[in-house]
């Protein structure tokens, strides 16, 4: 898997942090078991943060020997499907058959992952047909989208398998699934995307989107 695409510092410092919505915080730990590269970013602002905590710290605890960047460990390692509802353990497998679809509008169905009681945001799996153009649309806030197979292209490049798109406030974009394998991938918002235009509308009640 050749990632090129990766979450951005602000993600890194929150999840660091320990300070995501969870739905948000779900794609990010799902990126980060597979690559390498962000698991290392996220230790180097763990890191940090741990040397600013001891900074603060009035009183170290005598012997103890700080246990620098064990936080980072913890976070990054790769997602215990314990706790994870059956349809997002099917996907983050590849058993993608095994994933109650529902359409949403023609050439692309979704599947809506349940969050804690309380949570805020939304977090779904989408499968987009190939070829499929997605209506332009925008976000009222942070969006992450992890691609699990097959592919998409927008204005931010070509996002494959592993890739995450980290996008933040008021960014918009028009993405098309890959013409030949479709693409599969788990979005998470900590709120609702807004779609625009004619299709927008009719697909927005559709998709619950
Ligand atoms: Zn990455």
């Amino acid at each position: 898997m050749k990632i090129t695409h990766h979450l951005d510092d602000a993600t890194l410092m929150s999840c660091s942090a320990g300070s995501q919505p969870e739905a948000l915080a779900a794609v990010v730990s799902s990126h980060l078991s597979v690559c390498p590269r962000c698991r290392l970013e996220l230790k180097r602002h763990a890191l940090i943060g741990e040397v600013l905590f001891e900074a603060l710290k009035p009183e170290p605890v005598s012997g103890e020997v700080p246990q620098a960047g064990a936080r980072a460990e913890t976070i990054s390692a790769p997602a215990d499907d314990g706790g994870l509802p059956a349809a997002l353990q099917a996907a983050l497998h590849g058993r993608f058959d095994d994933v109650p679809w529902r359409r949403a509008a023609p050439g692309v169905w979704h599947c809506p992952i349940e969050l804690s009681p309380g949570a805020k945001g939304d977090l779904r799996l989408l499968k987009v047909a190939p070829g499929i153009k997605l209506p332009e649309h925008g976000h009222g806030g942070s969006e992450l989208t992890l691609v699990l197979d097959g592919a998409y292209s927008d204005e931010f490049g070509t996002f494959r398998r592993g890739d995450v798109a980290d996008l933040g406030d008021d960014v918009e974009h028009r993405p098309v699934a890959d013409p030949e394998h479709g693409c599969i991938c788990l979005a998470a918002s900590d709120a609702r995307p807004r779609f625009k235009g004619m299709f927008a509308r009719l697909l927005q009640p559709l998709a619950g989107l």
